[in-house]
């Protein structure tokens, strides 16, 4: 009696479960399901204030109430608690903390081995889809090792490293107008067998996907328009990757999708150039899931890499007409949501590290 009334003192709860002695179900700890593909969206410059401020200037509703896995990451890399998208991009391809502007490097500025490398070593085949050129700081740290992301030329000789399955962006003029060598590496993959097209040649829409080659396609010589501007390929170049990818994995696949300009808008400080953008990645995260949900064998996680312009929905804001305030012109050090879905996405609950993105990537698709 006199211990229970001690633990009256704590909390009535305890006190009265101690006279129940069926103790409560357990949770099953079974082990989780292991997906055979994975597909990772990228919002680069994406965090919590753009996907709010998207959301209310779309009738309240966003993509990423389809998610029921949903945890935070923590964004710093090596050297600043501020990081940028090569650092962070390398964090999530490599799963170690580097220093701002490394691409595939860590802090030691040594190579270090990428999700993309690693699946392709495991048999799988691998793709990266974004709206910026293909060397770009993201899709960069994916399939290059570099000291500075400022090395687009060096950057693009990593597709000549790793035999990717497929590959859609801008930045055609790394490849083929080179200052630093004399190389064409247009022809180059094309002799490695490579089907090489590009925005001159045809429409993304009549890309041809039932070749048995390996695909580049290049969007644009230098960086893709904005999608207020005129681009409109991420989507149906994201949905033909996908395509593409399940036609000819029998192991599996492996698909980095970036939206690469909410952070442009950020930096522009350009609220509609933000949701504009925001609205189009989430069309291409919901697509992702229709497949997903058809499919049942893919996990889908969906992250920004860091936030950009310190991005706030201001008071005075009604729905769909918000007022948007920003701090910095820069990226900001905000904590990242992380979305999952598919076979394996309960891995991706909680609070960890950027690099804990790859950890849990390695872990579902067991590479090594
Ligand atoms: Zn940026």
């Amino acid at each position: 009696m006199h211990i229970c009334l001690v633990i009256i003192a704590i909390g009535m709860g305890a006190c009265s479960s101690t006279r129940n002695t069926t103790p409560p179900p357990q949770e099953p700890s079974a082990p989780l399901a292991k997906p055979k593909n994975v597909i990772l969206l990228i919002g680069d410059g994406m965090g919590l204030p753009q996907i709010t401020g998207a959301m209310y200037m779309n009738n309240n509703q966003t993509v990423f109430e389809r998610f029921k896995s949903i945890g935070f990451h923590k964004s710093h890399s090596s050297d600043n608690l501020v990081t940028e998208s090569a650092a962070g991009a390398t964090a999530f391809a490599s799963g170690v903390k580097t220093y701002n502007g490394a691409v595939g490097v860590n802090a030691q500025k040594q190579s270090v081995p990428t999700l993309i490398e690693m699946a392709e070593q495991k048999q799988m085949a691998t793709g990266m889809v974004a709206s910026s050129s293909i060397t770009h700081a993201t899709p960069a740290a994916f399939i290059a090792h570099v000291n500075s992301r400022e090395e687009k030329e060096g950057i693009a000789l990593g597709f000549l490293n790793t035999p990717i399955d497929i590959f859609i962006g801008g930045g055609m003029d790394h490849f083929n107008r080179r200052k630093t060598d004399e190389r064409n590496l247009v022809d180059e993959l094309t002799a490695k067998g490579y089907q090489i097209t590009s925005f001159v040649d045809k429409d993304i829409n009549n890309l041809d996907i039932t070749t048995k080659k390996n695909i580049g396609y290049f969007t644009a010589n230098e960086e893709p328009l904005p999608v207020a501007s005129g681009r409109d390929y991420l989507i149906p170049a994201s949905e033909k990757a996908i395509d593409f990818l399940d036609e000819r994995s029998p192991n599996g696949f492996f698909l980095m999708i970036e939206g690469s300009q909410i952070d442009w808008g950020g930096h522009a400080n350009d609220a509609n150039y933000v949701v504009s953008e925001m609205h189009e990645f989430e069309k291409v995260v919901a697509a992702t899931l229709d497949f997903a949900e058809r499919d049942k064998t893919t996990l889908v996680i969906v992250t920004g890499d860091h936030e950009t312009g310190g991005f706030a929905v201001q008071p005075g804001s009604k729905l769909n007409d918000i007022k948007v305030a920003f701090t910095t012109k820069s990226h900001t050090a905000i904590m990242i949501p992380v979305f999952a879905d598919g076979p394996g996405a309960e891995a991706f609950r909680g609070i960890y590290e950027n690099t804990a993105i790859f950890d849990k990537i390695k872990e579902a698709l067991e590479l090594k």
